[in-house]
């Protein structure tokens, strides 16, 4: 039998998570906390190929929150934090491979999930900025 319970939304926050079908989904954003049939199994990639890929035209999307950005962000990064995505959505393309990277991998990883949900093609960086640091460019900050 169907149930309604009530918790955070990883993704917007809110507190509106209801159980469909052994899954929980938010009503406000529409985020599947579990992963869907049809959802791909690894969507993590390393630092090294989201550099190729980004030299290939990809979008690196930083969901860090605005403090952190400020702190240290790899050079054509764009900023939206994990919160503020539902709302922003639409000033993403479809078209455009995107990597989602925050501090060391957790909120890209759900909003990479999030987006391909919602019919993008998103990748997340493994490891986040610290990764990068340690192993694409030295002279982004590691905090
Ligand atoms: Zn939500």
């Amino acid at each position: 039998m169907d149930y309604i319970y009530s918790a955070h939304c990883e993704i917007c926050k809110r507190e509106t998570l209801e159980k469909i079908n052994d899954n929980a989904v938010c009503s406000n954003c529409g985020y599947f906390t579990f992963p869907t049939q049809n959802e791909k199994g690894d969507i993590e990639i390393s630092p090294k190929v989201a550099q190729k890929l980004i030299e290939r035209g990809a979008m690196l999307l930083d969901v860090r929150d605005k403090d952190e950005y400020e702190t240290t962000n790899i050079n054509s990064s764009v900023l939206i934090p994990l919160k503020e995505l539902i709302y922003k959505i639409q000033e993403l393309s479809r078209d455009t491979q995107i990597i989602t990277h925050c501090h060391h991998g957790v909120r890209s990883h759900k909003a990479a999930r999030f987006l391909n949900q919602k019919g993008y093609n998103a990748k997340s960086m493994k490891g986040g900025i610290e990764a990068w640091s340690l192993t694409v460019d030295p002279k982004v900050a590691r905090y």
